[in-house]
């Protein structure tokens, strides 16, 4: 089945919600057009020029990077600079392209996840809260007669699933009274006559990301051409997220060969180290992949033994260094094995839904260090 770029990037937003972006990460659609077939998509890191120049060879309709890359605002589009020629080059080959951020990293089984699943660490806690969602209610008033049902339907939708529990609602019963007017085509009563009907308050909690489905529903079951019911915002939490990982190796294990099995896991040559002993065992990691030295302190204040973040800055390491947190750079560029992940993951969608759409990961190495 052939299938357009909005379709696929539907099905990617709601693994990878774009709400779940910290605030001003300019995450989304940044370059082209998701309103046309796609044939071929392509899974990077980084937007660079030979990434650019990969994807028109490959003849890739819609690239998907983890880094946005538009970051800072464009102020000329000129094809002598190169990076602004990149963009040109991309509108020219029609490519769109597509960046998934911070939400990669703070989602629920996304990039930090795979790190710790990679490294054996038992994910316990979110290195510090970046969203906060909250129920909501629905209060809908039903004829008794076709209270059964709309409970059921709610019910079978999973609306009104509360943690361990399913089907929850309240109902108490009374009047409802109206006058349906000239125009009006009521279920029950007649023109310009006021009525009163026996009807059930049903009161059930939704997230509010079933909002759609509770309209739906309310549609599909309530006889009246015009369904009386409220919808309460509640200061009741569903659900946290945050940024980087926290959790337990399966075993205390010494410092420098935890070290090891970081290098060994994501194929380094060397990492950078900081840490005011080499002699001491790890047992508690945080992670955050990518530039996570401002999460140091909630590293700390979490009872880490090690963090393991990219780019840290000369100065925050003194400050790390003095507060007795070792920290393992392995540098930015672990992100990359975010591009075999998702393509995994694009495929499987590709078998279930039988897309007519090859997936592929970048080739080039955008890692802008060598070790030598
Ligand atoms: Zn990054």
């Amino acid at each position: 089945m052939k299938i357009t770029g909005a379709e696929f990037i539907k099905q990617f937003e709601s693994v990878v919600p774009l709400d779940l972006a910290e605030d001003s990460d300019p995450v989304g659609l940044h370059i082209g057009t998701l309103n046309k077939p796609i044939n071929r998509v392509m899974m990077t890191l980084d937007v660079r020029p030979d990434v650019v120049q990969e994807a028109i060879d490959k003849k890739i309709d819609l690239i998907v990077a983890k880094h946005p890359p538009i970051f800072r605002p464009v102020k000329h589009l000129l094809v002598d600079d190169f990076q602004t020629k990149m963009y040109a080059d991309l509108l020219k080959h029609d490519i769109a392209v597509y960046a998934a951020h911070t939400n990669m990293d703070i989602v629920d089984n996304g990039l930090n996840d795979l790190f710790c699943e990679m490294l054996d660490i038992d994910a316990t806690d979110y290195l510090r809260q970046t969203h906060e969602y909250f129920y909501r209610k629905l209060v809908v008033y039903v004829p008794t007669t076709h209270a059964e049902s709309l409970r059921e339907a709610f019910g079978a939708a999973g609306i009104g699933a509360y943690h361990d529990y399913d089907y929850t609602s309240f109902s108490s019963h009374g009047t409802g009274r109206f006058r349906p007017l000239e125009k009006a085509q009521p279920a029950i009563g007649e023109n310009n006559e006021l009525t009163s009907v026996e009807e059930e308050k049903i009161e059930v909690m939704f997230l509010p990301q079933e909002y759609p489905t509770v309209l739906s529903i309310i549609n599909e079951y309530h006889p009246y051409e015009e369904p009386m019911f409220d919808i309460f915002p509640l200061e009741n939490i569903s659900k946290t997220y945050g940024i980087g990982r926290i959790g337990i190796l399966p075993q205390p294990m010494p410092l420098l060969d935890f070290v090891e099995k970081v290098k060994q896991t994501f194929g380094l040559n060397a990492i950078r180290l900081t840490t005011d002993t080499k002699d001491k065992q790890v047992k508690t990691v945080a992670i955050c992949g990518g530039s996570g030295e401002k999460f140091y302190k909630d590293a700390l204040k979490k009872g880490a033994d090690v963090y393991i973040t990219g780019d840290v800055y000369y100065h925050t390491a003194h400050d790390m260094m003095e507060e007795g947190l070792s920290v393992i750079d392995p540098g930015h560029y672990i992100e990359s094995v975010c591009k075999k992940y998702y393509v995994d993951l694009f495929n499987q969608w590709k078998q279930q839904n039988d897309w007519d759409v090859t997936f592929i990961e970048s080739d080039v190495n955008t890692n802008p260090f060598e070790i030598i």
